[in-house]
Order: C-alpha cells, then structure tokens, then sequence
C-alpha cells in the first residue's frame, strides 16, 4: 500500500522541493510532472522512450526537454521521495554522468544540503 498520496498540498511540498534543490545545484527548475497521466499527455516527443514504462519507475529524468517525472503514487515514503527528487535533479546537474558509485555519492551529497557551482562544457581551448 502507498502511503505517499498526491493532494495539491504535497504537489506544492515536491515544488518547494525541487526549488530549493534546483538553487542549490545551480540548475533551472525542470518542469515537474507527478503522474502517470500527465507523462501520457505530454508532448510524445518530450517523453520518448520512457513514456508508457515511466510508471514503473520511481522517478524519469528526461534530460533533453528539461522535464522530471515524480512518480509520487509508487514512492512508499518521504525519505524515498526525496531521495526521488534529488536522484533526478543530480541527472540534470551532471546529464553527462550515468549511474554508479559517484552519481550515489554526489545524490548522498546532494542531501545533506552541498551546493554545487553551475555546470560549465568543458572549453575545448586550453591555456597557453
Ligand atoms: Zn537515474
């Protein structure tokens, strides 16, 4: 059973969520969907490839088109749901980085509250 319900009071919870986060990983706020329903109603273009299987996943990154699924009906709990949304933030933050020991160690950092600068292309021209 989920304990976790979506009402507009935790819809707002999440956002507050995601802005603080979002601040602190000098990142642009993603637009946030927290249903399955409102994945299918999105542009199929912006969901492409995890769009009738975002539901199994607690959350989906969707790092091209700037969007985070939340999938707030399948979390269990509140630890879980901000380890959610901390977890896809940290994808928007470092898109060039896939899962592994350093993306939980940077999601673990994340969630004690570290800031991290923006994030810069490397410049393919270097000093003299
Ligand atoms: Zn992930």
């Amino acid at each position: 059973m989920n304990i976790v319900k979506l009402d507009p009071e935790l819809s707002l919870q999440i956002l507050e969520k995601v802005g603080i986060y979002s601040n602190r990983f000098s990142i642009s706020e993603p637009k946030i969907l927290l249903t399955t329903k409102e994945v299918l109603d999105a542009p199929k273009e912006m969901t492409e490839g995890r769009r009738t299987s975002a539901y199994k996943y607690y959350g989906v990154s969707y790092l091209q088109h700037d969007l985070v699924f939340i999938n707030v009906r399948k979390i269990p709990d509140e630890k879980t749901l901000e380890n959610t949304i901390v977890h896809e933030l940290i994808h928007m933050r470092f898109p060039y980085l896939a899962h592994g020991k350093r993306f939980n160690k940077l999601v673990r950092q994340g969630l004690r509250g570290k800031i991290f600068p923006p994030y810069r292309k490397r410049s393919k021209i270097s000093a003299i």
